[in-house]
């Protein structure tokens, strides 16, 4: 009796057209995937860079694996910790260039760590609506008082700032960088000015802009000429770096009390050794190959360029382009077609989003081909 209630609940999900399963994709992760036994040109993965299949990530997450062993065993405050991963957090501030970083077994836990550590009951978070659910999340389990403000709107959020910011001891504002589900950039100098003005911590989730904005690929602070502001960066290993892991970036002080007081970094095991290295192969390589990312960006001008305006595109300033539709059961038979044509591009729907789109996530390694495939049947729609 106690568990009747999960088939209703399921079903209430089935007839509003929100029921999610998973699928099996076969091989390596690429621009070009075998997915349900077809080959599909693949628009669905964060792996902007085309890094996760790379040959020079596979060879040092297997090097570190017959050096180090499979698990790192432990917590990094006991025996989890190697040299690998302080190698990887110095790669990471060099990146970013920030005095120090602190790696998280995933972004979802840096973001719940870092804010639970940073604010408690007595403070205030202000979030953006469209903020990913890790930092909703964190934002809940710190005990804070939270308020969301409308998606970018500075003016919103100042006059949250007037209206509240006297009642509390601290606070935190809290950002996408690149927001995940849309694609479009936070306002991040006038963010940091209201943050300075109102004396608010800045916390900017880097996820999808490591490695892809930027001039050296450091993310959205970078390309926005913030590099040096009072901010707390945080990002994942798992998109454009192509591993598993997150991390936290800023002054040593941050990330010297995080090390002290963030809960999902002490109380959880070291990331393992194979992620470790495969992230430190993949920001040399960020490093070392700018021309990735313009190719990436060269593939984005080009489906913006050429797609029909009949469609209505979300506005975007990254490689995540959204085509709005009026329902979630328009979103799903498009995408069934664009898999029956040979293109993985998902229906993103309510509850994940407020409306119902094709998510399309653009690679370095798509080429001119699959650009071209991918518009053409596109514009027939
Ligand atoms: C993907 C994502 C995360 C979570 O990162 P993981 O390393 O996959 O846990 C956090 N924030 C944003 C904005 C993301 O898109």
């Amino acid at each position: 009796m106690a568990y009747e209630w999960l088939e209703k609940s399921l079903e209430t999900i089935h007839r509003a057209h929100w029921y999610r399963s998973v699928k099996a994709l076969a091989g390596r992760g690429g621009a070009v995937v075998n997915l349900e036994g077809r080959e599909v040109i693949n628009f669905a993965s964060n792996d902007y860079l085309g890094l996760a299949g790379d040959d020079r990530l596979v060879e040092a997450a297997i090097e570190a694996t017959r050096d180090y062993g499979t698990g790192s065993t432990g917590s990094q405050l006991l025996s989890g910790h190697r040299q690998l991963h302080r190698d990887l957090e110095e790669a990471i501030a060099t990146l970013k260039q920030t005095e120090d970083a602190l790696v998280f077994s995933s972004g979802y836990l840096a973001n719940l760590g870092t804010i639970v550590a940073l604010v408690g009951q007595r403070d205030l978070i202000l979030g953006d609506r469209y903020n990913h659910s890790s930092l909703k999340n964190g934002a809940v389990l710190s005990g804070a008082k939270v308020i969301e403000y409308e998606h970018c709107d500075r003016e919103y959020l100042e006059a949250k700032l007037q209206e509240h910011r006297q009642n509390y001891r601290r606070c935190l504002i809290t950002t996408d960088s690149v927001f995940s589900m849309d694609g479009d950039l936070c306002p991040l100098p006038k963010l940091l000015e209201l943050a300075e003005k109102y004396d608010a911590m800045l916390l900017v989730d880097e996820a999808h802009a490591t490695g892809v904005l930027g001039s050296t690929g450091a993310g959205c602070v970078e390309y926005f000429h913030c590099t040096n502001k009072p901010l707390i960066q945080i990002g994942t290993l798992s998109k454009a770096l192509g591993s598993l892991g997150g991390y936290v970036a800023g002054s040593k002080l941050l990330i010297d009390f995080l090390r002290n007081r963030a809960p999902t970094w002490i109380y959880t095991t070291g990331l393992s050794p194979a992620d470790t290295a495969a992230a430190i192969a993949a920001i040399n390589i960020i490093r070392q190959e700018p021309e990735r990312r313009e190719k990436l960006w060269k593939n984005v001008k080009q489906i913006k360029q050429h797609l029909t305006q009949k469609l209505t595109l979300f506005p975007s300033e990254s490689p995540i382009l959204c085509i709005g539709l009026d329902s979630p059961q328009a979103a799903l038979n498009i995408t069934q077609n664009l898999q029956e044509n040979g293109i993985f591009a998902p229906a993103i729907r309510p509850p994940t989003v407020p409306t119902s789109r094709i998510r399309l996530s653009i690679m370095a390694t798509h080429q001119l081909e699959h650009i071209e495939t991918l518009l053409s049947y596109l514009n027939k729609l």
